[in-house]
């Protein structure tokens, strides 16, 4: 093969094309693939193969052929033509090589009898490889094919350089994000990356609607082994138990160290408990079998606590801190077992749930019951109406107040049966009385917000007044400023409703709620109850203008808007003529009554000489003290 200045010219510009392909290469086997090829061509080789020097520098070994080849070969550096290429980095052009007594042949399983072996250097002169043409024919490579090929593997050199450089940053900032994610003794991922992954987790959680459970893992007497027997020996251990973990979990589940010798588990898709328990006591079962380490056995135990998403947390960091509080209750009663997390509760927060579960059995225990206050007209001491408060009698507690225990039956809905039952009972009284030949008065009865944005409820009010063949107006029904707020049209229509059938419509509690005069115009309400608050304060030191000046507006809005006035929470004979004063109609209070039972409901109306006949025979002015007071 000879060159001709024209052709060998051609080379050196096929050459600079070369140059530009390899330097866009970016995977290095494709790289090798374009030298040994564009090297053959160039050289017009039979056969390239190019070796590449080990870790070690003590082998050479080939790593891409012209021709398929799948064959490993290896050389020592210094052994054979391409090893002491290798060695020494100078270039050998054979041109005899079957009488060359360098030459050992059979080592690319190609019998060649022409070689040009030329070192591949960095650019700082290392030598990192070796790239060899061969010929079958005897006499071949030329000068000028030395020197193309001396100057295209500078370039082959640098290209290599660059590109295992390239991967070799790619590999370093691969092993950086892995070491910074995971434990460098167990490979674990470390607490970093376990919040990482169990956000993942819950997030799928939430979205894929089912439940992950979080196992939080100490080893029992992990310390005195590694106090006593050396970190090595504990480190091992701890290795051990990081593989005993895996085992024992899905290959999808996370296994992380915590640190020291807490380990997390964490079983990202839980289907049910059983499964979680299941899991769980074969982990310490694994655990307790011995460990082999340095020749020796070792026996451990571990705690596990553990605790559930979402019911025992909402966040990463309290669904870990609740699994890790499981832990220490194991620890504290004697380890080697697991626990799911419970709820700490404080005492006001146990009985409330306690009140909770025992106000559901109240309704059909018979436990509740209706008081009655009375209501009196302040001019003629007429008693008008009834409020009817309700109680809970419970069997060991005795009486719950409603303060207490309303709010609760908010909270789980059991207002709705509860309070269908207070108008039914109520109701019922009332008629009760009435046959019984007891003055009619008007029975008020308390609704909730709850019970009021119900469809039904019209249909509760009217199956109570059937049922019971009370007059509609008879009952009257307390409502809170606040329930008048919500959707506008749906209230309304539903006020316009009742005050169709002819029950009475009062507002409770009156000035403390979200008060708005627009619905004072616009509702049909008959009544006003001022709030006991702005009564209280009346005639103690804590009475200001401005309270008085409240109550008086009250009583005037209420004149003027032709609706009852009556106020709550009389009890002073100084109120109650400060009230009279201002206009307001009726009263309701301890001054008049406590909330009654029925019985004594009954024997206060009952008195001799009836009702008080009218409050102004009670001097001075009105003779307040006669007027029976039943606690
Ligand atoms: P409320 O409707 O404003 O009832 C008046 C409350 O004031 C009653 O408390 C009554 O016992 C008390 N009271 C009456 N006169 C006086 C007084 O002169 N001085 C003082 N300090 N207090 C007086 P109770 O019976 O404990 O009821 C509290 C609240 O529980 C009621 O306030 C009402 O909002 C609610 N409630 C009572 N029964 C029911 C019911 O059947 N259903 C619903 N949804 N709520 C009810
Ligand atoms: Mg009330
Ligand atoms: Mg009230």
């Amino acid at each position: 093969m000879i060159y001709c200045k024209d052709s060998r010219e051609l080379g050196y510009k096929e050459l600079v094309k070369i140059a530009m392909q390899l330097n866009s290469e970016t995977d290095l086997n494709h790289l090798l693939q374009v030298i040994v090829q564009e090297s053959n061509a160039l050289v017009q080789a039979e056969r390239t193969v190019l070796f590449l020097l080990d870790q070690e520098q003590h082998e050479i070994y080939a790593k891409a052929w012209s021709s398929p080849d799948d064959r490993e070969v290896r050389l020592p550096v210094g052994r054979g033509i391409a090893g002491m290429v290798a060695f020494n980095g100078e270039l050998i052009n054979l041109r005899d090589a079957q009488n060359d007594p360098r030459f050992s042949d059979g080592m690319v399983g190609y019998t060649a009898h022409s070689l040009l072996t030329v070192a591949l250097k960095t650019s700082s002169g290392a030598i990192t490889g070796v790239l060899q043409c061969l010929n079958k024919n005897s006499g071949g490579f030329e000068e000028a094919d030395e020197e193309i090929l001396t100057a295209f593997c500078e370039l082959a050199g640098l290209a290599i350089e660059r590109t295992t450089f390239a991967l070799e940053q790619k590999r370093l900032s691969a092993q950086l994000i892995f070491q910074a994610n995971h434990d460098a003794l167990t490979g674990l991922p470390n607490r970093l990356m376990l919040e990482e992954s169990l956000a993942k987790a819950l997030n799928d959680a939430n979205r894929k609607k089912h439940q992950v459970a979080v196992l939080f893992i100490d080893l029992d007497r992990f310390k005195m082994i590694n106090d006593s027997l050396g970190h090595t020996v504990g480190d091992a251990l701890l290795q051990q138990v990081a593989h005993r973990l895996q085992g024992g979990v899905r290959f999808t589940d996370i296994v992380a160290r915590q640190g020291g010798d807490e380990f997390v588990i964490v079983l990202s898709v839980v289907k049910n408990l059983q499964s979680v328990t299941r899991i769980t006591e074969n982990l310490l079962k694994a655990l307790c079998e011995p460990f082999i380490v340095s020749g020796q056995e070792l026996y451990i135990s571990a705690s596990i606590g553990i605790s559930l998403y979402p019911t025992h947390g909402a966040s990463v960091t309290e669904i870990l801190r609740h699994a890790d509080n499981a832990m220490y209750k194991v620890k504290d009663q004697g380890k080697n077992s697991y626990q799911y997390f419970v709820h700490e509760m404080d005492e006001s927060e146990q009985r409330r749930l306690w009140l909770m579960t025992q106000l559901h059995k109240a309704l059909e225990l018979g436990e509740l019951l209706l008081y009655y206050q009375p209501q009196v007209e302040i001019e003629n001491a007429r008693l008008v109406g009834m409020e009817a408060l309700i109680r809970w009698n419970h069997r060991d507690l005795g009486l719950v107040a409603p303060g207490e225990f309303i709010p609760l039956a908010e909270e789980t809905g059991l207002i709705i049966p509860i309070g269908a039952w207070v108008i039914e009972e109520a109701c019922r009284q009332a008629k009760d009385w009435q046959n019984r030949g007891l003055p009619p008065v008007r029975v008020s009865v308390n609704v909730s917000a709850l019970q009021f944005g119900r469809e039904d409820f019209i249909e509760t009010v009217l199956h109570a007044l059937h049922k019971s063949g009370l007059e509609p107006r008879w009952l009257e029904l307390e409502l809170t400023e606040g329930l008048l707020l919500g959707d506008t049209y749906s209230i309304t229509a539903k006020l316009y409703q009742l005050k169709e059938i002819g029950v009475y419509l009062a507002i409770d509690d009156f000035g403390t709620g979200y008060s708005s005069l627009r619905y004072l115009q616009q509702l049909p309400i008959d009544t006003l109850k001022i709030d006991q608050s702005f009564v209280r304060t009346l005639g103690t030191p804590q009475e200001t203008p401005k309270t008085k000046a409240l109550l008086k507006t009250i009583a005037m809005l209420g004149y003027n808007l032709d609706m009852r006035v009556i106020a709550e929470g009389v009890e002073t004979y100084q109120q109650l003529a400060y009230l009279e004063e201002i206009g307001c109609q009726e009263i309701q209070g301890y001054l008049i009554s406590h909330p009654l039972k029925v019985q004594e409901f009954e024997s206060f109306i009952r008195q001799p000489g009836g009702l008080v006949a009218s409050l102004k025979k009670f001097g001075p002015g009105y003779n307040i003290t006669s007027i029976q007071r039943t606690a």
